[in-house]
Formats: C-alpha cells, sequence, structure tokens
C-alpha cells in the first residue's frame, strides 16, 4: 500500500497546519446577507434565473449554467433577492452576484436524490446530477467537475486520483473532511470511477497527515471500499499539483500543453468527491463547504462550514481577527492564494481557506540573480524560472514560450527557493499574460 510517492522539485515550507489540524468541523452560522457570484468556476458565468424581490430557497438555482463549460449557481440561505449587481468577487475584480436576505428560515428545494442507486446508473444520468449540483473543483482550480468527468472517447480513463495532499501550508479543511466525512468521500470517489469505467482509484495523502492515512487505510481494508489503494505521499509543495501528484502516483508524465487525461487520469479533490457523493445521494447542489480560517493575526483559528455567499469579514470576525495588526489577508494558501483588500467579498465554491498576518510580503527588495540555480530545482515542471524572468524582463515573450513558459502553475517554488527575493511569479504571470496573446493570435492566422 505504502511506498515513497514523490516528484521530481519542489520546495518545503513550513507546514503551519497545527493551529487546526485537530480541530473539528464547526458550522459557522448563515450570515444575514450572502452574496452569491454567477462567476465563481472557470467557462462561462451562469445566466441569471432570478429578480430583485423574488423569494429563493436554499438549493433554489439563481443562475443557470452559461454553456457546456459553465457552472449554475444556487441559493444558500432561504429569503428575499435584495439585488442583482456587480459585487466585489475574491478574485479583485466586480462580477454580477445575486444578494440575499436570510430570512433566517432555512427553507430548501426538495432535495431529489439521484432515482437508480448509482452503481445501477448509466455514467451519463450521474453526470447530469453533478452538473446540475454546480460542483466545480473545490481545491482552487473550480473547474466545472462534469466536464472533467466527460472526457472525449480517444482519451480513456484508467486511473481516478482523489487529492489528499493538501500540500499548501495552513489548510486542513481536506484533512478534515477525510477524518470526519470518510466513507462519504470514498463513495464520492467510486462514484467518479464508475462515471469514468476506470480500473483504479487511488487517494494521494501527504506523510503529515498520519490520523487520516489510519483511518482510510482501516476503511478501505473493508470489502466494500476495496477497489481504493492508498498512496502515502511525501510532505512537500506543491505535491497536490495534478501533474505532481500524477506523476507521484502513477510515474506518468502530463505532455507539456496536455492534461491528465492524456496520460488516462483524472485527478478530483477530497471536497469535491465529498460533494459529489452529496449530489448523488441526497440530491443536494454545492451550496456551502469547508474553509480553514487561520494565521498569526486570528486569535480563534477554526475549520468552518460555510455557506457560499458568506462576506469574507463574517468568517474573520467569528475567528477573532486582530485588526490592528493585521497587514494581509489572503484566500486560499500562502503559496497560490490571493490577497484580499475588500472583506465583503464573499466566500465562493473554490474558497479552501481565509489566512490573517501581521506582515507583508510585498515591496522586498530584490536582488540580482546570482545563478544558484535553486529555482531550477525547485521547478516541479523543470522550467528554468531565471532565463524565463529575464526574457520576460526584456520583452522577449516568443523566446519565453520556446521555453515553455505556458506550462508554469504559478506555483510560487521558484520565488520560495530564490536567495535573491526576485518575485519569479510575477514574471511568470506577466510572461503567461503576453504568450497567450501570442498564441491566440497565432491561432486566428
Ligand atoms: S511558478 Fe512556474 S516557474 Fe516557478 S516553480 Fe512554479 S511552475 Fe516553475
Ligand atoms: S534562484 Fe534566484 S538567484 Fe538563483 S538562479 Fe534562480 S533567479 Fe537566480
Amino acid at each position: 500500500m505504502f511506498g515513497k510517492f514523490s516528484f521530481k522539485g519542489g520546495v518545503h515550507p513550513s507546514h503551519c497546519k497545527d493551529q487546526t489540524a485537530s480541530l473539528n468541523i464547526e458550522t459557522l452560522p448563515a450570515p444575514e446577507k450572502v452574496i452569491i457570484p454567477l462567476s465563481q468556476h472557470i467557462g462561462a458565468p451562469a445566466k441569471i434565473a432570478v429578480k430583485r424581490d423574488d423569494m429563493v430557497k436554499i438549493g433554489q438555482v439563481l443562475g443557470e449554467a452559461g454553456g457546456f463549460v459553465s457552472a449554475p449557481v444556487h441559493a444558500s440561505v432561504s429569503g428575499k433577492v435584495v439585488s442583482v449587481g456587480p459585487f466585489a468577487h475574491p478574485l479583485g475584480k466586480q462580477v454580477t452576484a445575486v444578494e440575499i436576505e436570510n430570512d433566517g428560515n432555512d427553507d430548501t428545494v426538495e432535495f431529489t436524490p439521484l432515482p437508480t442507486p448509482w452503481r445501477e446508473a448509466a455514467p451519463q444520468e450521474i453526470v447530469q446530477k453533478i452538473s446540475a449540483a454546480g460542483i466545480v473543483g473545490m481545491g482552487g482550480a473550480s473547474f466545472p467537475t462534469h466536464v472533467k468527468l466527460s472526457p472525449p472517447s480517444n482519451k480513456p480513463i484508467d486511473t481516478v486520483i482523489i487529492n489528499g495532499a493538501e500540500c499548501e501550508p495552513y489548510l486542513t479543511a481536506d484533512h478534515r473532511l477525510m477524518l470526519e466525512k470518510t466513507e462519504e468521500m470514498l463513495c464520492g470517489a467510486m462514484i467518479i470511477k464508475k462515471i469514468l469505467g476506470a480500473s483504479k482509484i487511488w487517494i494521494g495523502i501527504e506523510e503529515n497527515k498520519p490520523d487520516a492515512i489510519a483511518v482510510i487505510s482501516e476503511k478501505i481494508a473493508q470489502d466494500k471500499f476495496k477497489e481504493i489503494s492508498l498512496a502515502k505521499l511525501k510532505a512537500k509543495y506543491p505535491q497536490g499539483g495534478e501533474k505532481q501528484l500524477i506523476n507521484a502516483v502513477t510515474k506518468r508524465q502530463v505532455p507539456s500543453g496536455g492534461l491528465p487525461m492524456d496520460c488516462g487520469c483524472v485527478v478530483q479533490n477530497i471536497g469535491t468527491a465529498y460533494t459529489i457523493w452529496d449530489a448523488v445521494c441526497n440530491g443536494k447542489p454545492l451550496y456551502q463547504r469547508v474553509v480553514t480560517v487561520t494565521g498569526s493575526t486570528i486569535r480563534k483559528p477554526a475549520n468552518l462550514l460555510v455557506r457560499i455567499g458568506t462576506p469574507i469579514k463574517t468568517l474573520l470576525e467569528h475567528c477573532d481577527i486582530d485588526y490592528d495588526s493585521t497587514q494581509k489577508v489572503i484566500m486560499g494558501g500562502p503559496m497560490m492564494g490571493l490577497a484580499q483588500s475588500d472583506f465583503t467579498a464573499p466566500v465562493i465554491k473554490s474558497t479552501s481557506g481565509i489566512l490573517g498576518y501581521k506582515t507583508l510580503t510585498t515591496g522586498v527588495r530584490e536582488y540580482d540573480c546570482i545563478s544558484c540555480g535553486n529555482c531550477v530545482k525547485a521547478c516541479p515542471i523543470h522550467l528554468v524560472p531565471s532565463y524565463l524572468a529575464k526574457y520576460v524582463q526584456k520583452g522577449l515573450y516568443e523566446d519565453a514560450m520556446t521555453w515553455n513558459i505556458l506550462d508554469c502553475m504559478e506555483c510560487g517554488s521558484c520565488a520560495y527557493a530564490c536567495p535573491s527575493k526576485i518575485n519569479l511569479v510575477h514574471y511568470m504571470k506577466v510572461g503567461k499574460f503576453h504568450a497567450m496573446g501570442i498564441k491566440k493570435e497565432k491561432e486566428k492566422k
């Protein structure tokens, strides 16, 4: 069952998970108002399906999917739609959202599970249920799950990997789900395998979660979960990156510019697997999720079950943030998360954590590159970040493309490892932005 599952490259930031790893998931009371953006996923925003003054129930569709690569959004409280308009979004822009005043009744629509037991249901029937539930990748990617579960017929999938790495420091939401919703999550994994017709399910867990490893080892020894295998992963960042996880578990390489399906794999996050179970077996859409709230200025850290649309401010204050000493709030983990300036922005489907910090990391002086090669050793995609940064600084974006800048996953390992404090991720982002433009222009010709 256990081996040395890892990948080449990566870094070893402090885990910083002790504050919340042993805290049970606690339900955050629903706020007085929720703000539910129509765009919480990769792809077309949802199309509005309600108007001001409508009364809605929990689970009611507020926005229909805007295309195949899209996802519906649902009400997370019952009450009155008080406005539909632009609101702050945690990705740093204004987007159309539905504001609902909570009537406190928690009225729900009728949740209808799949009519047929999932083992007997047609894969397409299950995928439709997942699509209607608005499920997207909950580890941060927010790619619509039904799309990932509908690979073209020339890309057969033989391996499902459930991502329990949770390699970002501080975050423990998936860890707690593995401990507290073990059977439900494992059932979600088996539903995914059934849909894809795969022959193998792996659950990858970093070795710094020995309690989760023990609980899951015990479960998969039982007959009903015997089709699942456990991969004990080395604790290293970014072990939870799709390409790194696939390589660690199967030794396969996703080709440059390719997707996991190009090497017969589909990766789903722990939270996504749990939510798939909830949609298929209970008929519940995605209207709440677990969020870790922690960091040096959070006096009462917690793992909270939160209604989607709850303002970030509500979580921070529930966890007794020390505003006076807080200089930075991040949504997600510290390596790939996004700094937040407007705390009225809501929790969305991909919000895994809210972190409060005393120190600002922006504005740190950059020194000259000393050609130490640390960034090259750290890059999990085997890029040469020092060269790429130089090309970007000089505006040589086509050269950066020939060095595969578009494969960069913006994981931050290179910047973390750089002794000269060069903001390499910034240069990667700028370079990728220009490279995408060049690529699109070439595709038009
Ligand atoms: S941010 Fe990009 S270049 Fe830097 S280590 Fe990660 S994948 Fe490599
Ligand atoms: S880690 Fe920093 S200093 Fe070292 S080669 Fe890379 S960019 Fe240069």
